[in-house]
């Protein structure tokens, strides 16, 4: 994407504006129980923000290294979970806030086990889980694991390992603590060397934010694409995060900027707003807690201003996901249907409705959608759901969408969902259902129809076909061999429509194969006796776009007989197809003259019913 829309858009311009307004904030102190800490310089201030659409926002100082430090738990406490699994990291480490410093020693009574993988303890106990793999130490996988979350290769600061080690009794004295308690199995030496080295990590607040924005893209890198984080401990880790994150300001900071967030003494905090960005802000001044106070303050203020509050409360219900709703008395499908068959679904097409959703289906909009269906159900028969435009659909959605399938099925009308070949999930769970496909011969299942206007078409037959039975004339599918039932011959005389028949040549088509291609040129056009053509053209992508489906009595190729350029469509015999091929030059003047009479009152109908769709759809 071109570089300018980044550098003026006006989320750029708020981070500029609220990186110089926070330059003027210099309270606070650089950590110094870290010797080598102290080298950083104060004035250091770098914010960048990392959308899950892989969209880079920087300003200041955000590609200035420092120390990862205490924001390096949330990442080990993922790879643990991947490592070990939820049950084991939780038999070693819980997931209660302390409310206490970063150093304390809350270990519970008895077990020993530390209160949660924020605080120093069970941060250490986190490490001390992570598993080396043959030829792989322990620490080159934390490395690897952090540079799917950067996107880039990672290093230590071995001068500020080196400052830790030397000093870092406390931190010593927990693990030992620990191994005494048996929440490590590893020497206590071993475990804490690394975890000095995984909180001297060089990082830098773009590092930090797109760390956040892997964690706010479901586990994700959005801009490599690798999976930083299996999905399911995502929400694992942004809870820890969100109650713990923040030191003993953790409850002041959810109540206040409301994101799951982590901060490290060494000046930096990444945040998440879970689907939407990841946020990293660097400066080492840190306040009292040891959180970095225009970190602290840069977030407060972006969460403020765009109303960001991860319990915001979004609605989420039908309106938003539900954007047209219509049934098939006015709107049919792209076949072409004969005046009788227009007739039948001008009286019978409100049984067959079409709902088309767009968005992201959650449980609220989806419940939303499926009572609105429900109402209506004793007035419809046939429920075509088109999700075209439905983005996705999370597990809430999924199981309520396959329910109202098997309710609907249990009242023995017919629904399909069309259009959802990338929403994998959705599709695989009704796959796995007994409302999924079924086999030959029987009804098509809820998955059968590629596209919404097949699964409109094969409804709107089923009403056609009940017609018939009912009285109708018009069958579907059956021989057509008189030119006079072609709405291009009407008024002519026995004789004319005989010389017609003279004049033109009978051709058979097999099935799939093409009769023309756009493109060629056009000298005569088909009358159909029997069989059935699709109109159809490449829509740009190479996608097969069904214009409409024509049958017996209907004719194709006679546009050309206006203007005798080229085809604009291509037709291919979608069953064996009978025609009548009627070259153009051989119409006499009289009859052409009585045809394109019938073509014109023929297009003026069309484009008054074309005007009427537009109208429904506007
Ligand atoms: N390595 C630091 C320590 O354990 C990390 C502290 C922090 O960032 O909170 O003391």
């Amino acid at each position: 994407m071109d570089k300018r829309a980044f550098q003026f858009s006006p989320v750029q311009r708020y981070l500029d504006r609220i990186h110089e307004e926070l330059l003027d904030r210099n309270d606070g102190a650089v950590a110094d129980y870290i010797p080598e800490l102290t080298r950083a310089d104060p004035s250091w201030l770098g914010i960048a923000m990392v959308t899950v659409d892989g969209h880079v926002y920087q300003v200041g100082d955000s590609r200035q290294s420092f120390t990862i430090q205490s924001i390096s738990k949330a990442i080990t406490y993922g790879l643990a979970l991947e490592d070990r699994g939820l049950d084991q990291v939780l038999s070693k480490v819980g997931v209660e806030p302390s409310g206490e410093a970063f150093n304390s020693i809350s270990l519970e009574p008895g077990t020993g086990r530390p209160m949660n993988p924020m605080i120093n303890a069970g941060a250490i106990a986190t490490t001390g889980l992570i598993e080396g793999k043959p030829d792989t130490m322990p620490m080159q996988r934390i490395l690897e694991t952090f540079g799917r979350y950067t996107g880039r290769p990672m290093e230590i600061d071995e001068t500020v390992y080196r400052s830790e080690s030397d000093t870092g009794h406390r931190n010593r004295a927990i693990a030992h603590l620990l191994y005494g308690h048996g929440i490590l199995d590893r020497a206590p030496e071993e475990v804490v060397d690394l975890y000095f080295r995984q909180c001297s990590i060089l990082v830098t607040a773009r590092d930090l934010a797109m760390m956040g924005a892997c964690l706010a893209n479901n586990g994700v890198n959005p801009v490599t694409g690798v999976v930083a984080l299996q999905s399911r401990y995502v929400e694992k880790v942004l809870s820890v995060m969100s109650t713990c994150g923040m030191y003993d300001f953790s409850g002041g900071w959810i109540y206040n900027v409301g994101m799951p967030a982590k901060s490290g003494v060494g000046g930096g905090i990444m945040a998440v707003l879970p689907g939407q960005f990841g946020l990293g802000v660097f400066s080492p001044r840190l306040d009292a807690k040891g959180n970095s106070v225009r970190g602290i303050e840069a977030c407060k203020r972006l969460s403020k201003d765009f109303s960001l509050h991860l319990f915001h409360v979004a609605r989420s219900t039908s309106a938003t996901v539900m954007r047209q709703v219509y049934d098939c008395s006015k709107r049919t499908s792209r076949r072409r249907r004969s005046a009788a068959e227009l007739a039948v679904l001008a009286a019978q097409g409100h049984r067959i409705r079409v709902y088309e959703l767009q968005g992201e289906l959650l449980f609220g909009s989806a419940e939303s959608v499926g009572v609105e269906i429900l109402s209506e159900l004793s007035v419809s028969d046939y429920l075509v759901i088109d999700l075209k435009r439905v983005i996705g659909t999370d597990r809430a959605s999924i199981l309520v969408l396959s329910e109202l399938a098997s309710r609907i099925a249990t009242e023995g009308k017919h629904l399909f969902f069309t259009d959802c070949k990338n929403l994998y999930r959705f599709r695989k769970h009704l796959l796995g259902e007994s409302v999924g496909p079924q086999g030959p011969g029987q009804e098509p299942g809820p998955l059968h129809f590629e596209d919404a206007d097949h699964a409109v078409e094969w409804c709107e037959n089923q009403l056609i076909a009940e017609a018939e039975t009912t009285g109708s004339e018009n069958a579907i599918g059956a021989s057509v061999q008189d030119l006079g039932a072609q709405y291009l011959c009407s008024g002519m005389t026995r004789a004319e429509l005989e010389e017609l028949r003279a004049s033109g040549e009978e051709r058979t088509f097999p099935a799939g194969s093409r009769i023309f291609r756009a493109g060629d040129a056009a000298e005569s056009m088909f009358f159909i006796f029997g069989g059935e053509v699709e109109v159809w053209i490449d829509s740009g992508s190479g996608h097969h776009l069904r214009l409409s489906t024509l049958g017996p009595g209907m004719v194709f190729g006679e546009v050309a007989f206006m203007n005798q350029k080229r085809r604009t469509a291509n037709v291919s015999a979608a069953t064996e197809t009978q025609c009548l091929e009627l070259r153009f030059e051989s119409i006499r003047e009289a009859l052409r003259i009585k045809m394109l009479m019938n073509m014109a009152s023929h297009f003026a109908s069309k484009i008054e019913r074309d005007t009427l769709l537009i109208q429904q759809l506007g």
